[in-house]
């Protein structure tokens, strides 16, 4: 029988900074964020994908190939980036995010195994949460400050997590364009806004272990959609947040395309760049401003 009940939505408190500016009256912010998926992809739904060298190979092109070549340009056009990886991936290859640091980039959590933690009980939640950010803080030196849904997977409870372990920031959700506060029953959190306009896997995504068609959108198509994005936000002074995923970006055609693309960016002065958690540090003196 069809269901037309009104449905319950979680007691979730959005609030937008009215007065909210980018540093030194910049038009627009730019948060250039990564989410280095590497093994964990393929893991995060069936552990038997380990024994599955070639699904493997494929997750691994992210971090051995394409790392090294994403940071190289990184460093020519001096964008500083954040690097959400899963926590397994980041203790199995610990020279990589000694490479992220070594070039004063954030790295932020994404999970222990990609985990789409959204109808997870609580507990199991924070088990992940506190599992990897010990991890990533035996690797980094310090607790990660915000985090990204693998999946896009985010429950009211994952917010509340979140603010009761002092975590700055959530890069998940989709409502606004700019920083805004999330208000939760634990404290608030920063909330650095996403779209999928801007994430790679809406075209480039797919993965040999479940099956997925190679998507072969060609890079310039990309370029022209985000162009396009970046013109908008910077109209009405939004944030240009990626989701970049390095096995799929970093393919060498591609990583052409995004080159000449954050080359043209770069090249607009009224264009403020930061990591994550600089954009939500000063979201925080934004929420301060009388
Ligand atoms: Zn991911």
């Amino acid at each position: 029988m069809v269901d037309l009940s009104s449905p319950t939505y979680p007691d979730l408190a959005f609030r937008e900074l009215p007065g909210f500016q980018w540093p030194d009256g910049a038009s627009c912010g730019v948060t250039l964020a990564w989410h280095v998926d590497g093994e964990a992809g393929p893991m995060a739904s069936d552990r038997r994908a380990a024994t599955h060298v070639a699904a493997i190979s494929e997750a691994a092109y992210g971090v051995t190939t394409a790392m090294p070549r994403i940071l190289a340009l990184h460093r020519e056009l001096e964008i500083p980036g954040t690097f959400f990886v899963p926590a397994h991936v980041a203790e199995r290859h610990p020279a990589m995010i000694e490479a992220i640091l070594k070039d004063g980039h954030e790295v932020a959590h994404h999970g222990y195994m990609h985990e789409n933690v959204f109808g997870m009980e609580a507990g199991d939640q924070r088990a992940v949460f506190e599992h990897a950010s010990a991890i990533l803080e035996r690797l980094t030196g310090h607790a990660p400050r915000g985090w990204s849904a693998p999946a896009w997977g985010v429950s009211v409870e994952t917010l509340e997590i979140m603010a009761s372990l002092g975590m700055l920031y959530d890069a998940s959700l989709m409502e606004h364009d700019r920083p805004h506060m999330i208000d939760t029953t634990s404290g608030s959190l920063v909330e650095l806004p996403i779209s999928m306009v801007l994430d790679d896997w809406a075209l480039f995504g797919s993965s040999i272990y479940w099956g997925g068609d190679v998507a072969l959108v060609p890079a310039g198509t990309a370029e022209a959609v985000w162009r396009e994005e970046f013109d908008g936000l910077r109209h009405y002074g939004g944030l240009f947040h990626t989701t970049f995923h390095p096995n799929l970006m970093g393919r060498p055609g591609r990583l052409l395309m995004l080159g000449r693309l954050l080359g043209s960016m770069r090249e607009q002065s009224d264009v403020w760049w930061g990591t994550c958690t600089q954009a939500a540090e000063h979201a925080v003196t934004m929420e301060q401003k009388p």
